[in-house]
């Protein structure tokens, strides 16, 4: 795989000790008994897995959370062994060993994983590494959500009574997952509410942990009993769930068709920024980029900004200035696969640096308003940020 474009100015800026106040932030609202896990999947939402993971510990974060075996993996090598790595997603049964080997712990919808698992085993010769230890494991309730998990009373004492049977399993944990909290039907939320309430009532009392909070019910939901785990996400790369507008932003942030977060001073840990790497005056009537969709009215100050759709600035953003010392300078004709130009208000040289997110004299690109502009969401435009942008890590 090609990685970084180290010989170009556009950059990702990760601010660790953003990440590291918003987990004080959520930590601050743990009750004793609670811990928070830091969500690290998809490379840690765009930032680095392996640095928002180290930072996150340092800042007192007791596990991580992934979406696949892989991901798990890459951490385990980078050489983070001390803390519990849950997989939120399904898991192939033939990397069983993989999974043994590097102490994952995986979430479950059926016996048939282990079944299949331990054939694997069988097969492969690697039932020694049962020796030692055993397969830990969370069971994954469906309670509205749809997705994956045991949704009825009838499927839950079916897999606590047969679970018995498999002495090489550990039965630690229990999760859902809350669908509405972050935007949609609150009497969604009691609904699943009274399913986890029920369905878990007849999990074992030695599964110790049980969880269900993401950042939105970290955040804004004090429930009885309390959820173990806080898998904390979002939050702590320092977006609102919902993708409103911390008010101490309120004063560069075009905040008029947002809604405000008046509680949470979240701080975003990502920054996205380059620089002017050609400009020209051109003439009225000159048209710029693919299909000719600009012209220019007047005399114009146009500027190229190395960044595209193939970095992760997607055509969409089109309606989203670019900000030149505080200047929201608008993007003329469509953005190309690997650069895009503005209109300037007045001439800037080569080399004056730009911001597409965060802060610029004063003026501010945050995502959660780039999300609310192109009908997305801030998971969604920190994710989309692909490989090729380097990502620089500030303490
Ligand atoms: C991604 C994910 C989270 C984190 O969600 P945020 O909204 O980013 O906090 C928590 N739990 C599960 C099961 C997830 O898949």
């Amino acid at each position: 795989m090609i990685g970084y474009s180290e010989h170009r100015p556009t950059q990702a800026i990760v601010n660790l000790s953003a990440i590291e106040a918003n987990i004080k932030w959520q930590q601050a609202k743990l009750e004793p008994g609670q811990s928070l896990i830091a969500v690290v999947k998809a490379n840690a939402y765009g930032l680095g897995a392996e640095q928002v993971a180290r930072t996150a510990l340092k800042a007192g974060a007791e596990g991580l959370a992934v979406a696949t075996v892989d991901e798990g993996i890459s951490l385990r090598k980078a050489g983070i062994i001390q803390v519990p790595i849950l997989v939120l997603g399904l898991t192939d049964p033939q990397g069983i060993a993989e999974i043994l080997h590097y102490n994952l712990t995986v979430t479950v919808s059926d016996l048939d994983f282990f079944d299949q698992a331990y054939q694997q085993l069988l097969t492969t010769d690697d039932l020694y590494l049962l020796d030692n230890l055993k397969l830990p494991f969370h069971l994954a309730l469906d309670t509205g959500m749809t997705r994956i998990g045991l949704r009825t009373e009838t499927e839950v004492s079916d897999f606590v009574t047969k679970i018995q049977a498999y002495d090489w399993v550990d039965f630690q944990g229990v999760f859902t997952h809350f669908s509405t909290i972050g935007g949609g039907p609150q009497d969604y939320v009691e609904y699943q509410w009274q399913r986890w309430l029920d369905l878990t009532a007849l999990i074992p009392e030695s599964v110790k942990i049980r969880h269900y909070a993401n950042s939105a019910m970290g955040l804004w939901q004090d429930r009885q009993p309390a959820s173990t785990w806080v898998r904390y996400g979002v939050a702590m790369y320092g977006l609102d769930p919902m993708d409103r507008i911390p008010s101490h932003f309120k004063e560069q942030v075009d905040t008029s068709q947002l809604g405000l977060n008046e509680e949470d001073p979240l701080q975003p840990a990502l920054e996205l920024i380059s620089e002017i790497v050609y400009v020209k005056e051109i003439p009225q009537g000159t048209k710029i980029s693919y299909g000719a969709t600009y012209q220019s009215s007047e005399k114009e100050w146009i500027a190229t900004i190395p960044i595209g759709y193939a970095d992760g600035w997607l055509r969409s953003y089109q309606v989203i200035p670019v900000l030149v010392e505080g200047h929201a300078c608008p993007v003329v004709g469509r953005i190309n696969m690997d650069q895009l130009m503005i209109r300037l208000p007045h001439y800037y040289p080569k080399g004056t640096p730009v911001t597409l997110i965060g802060p610029d004299h004063g003026a501010y690109n945050h995502i959660s308003w780039i999300a609310q502009q192109t009908s997305t969401i801030g998971y969604e435009i920190m994710t989309n940020l692909s490989d090729r942008i380097p990502r620089i890590y500030i303490p």
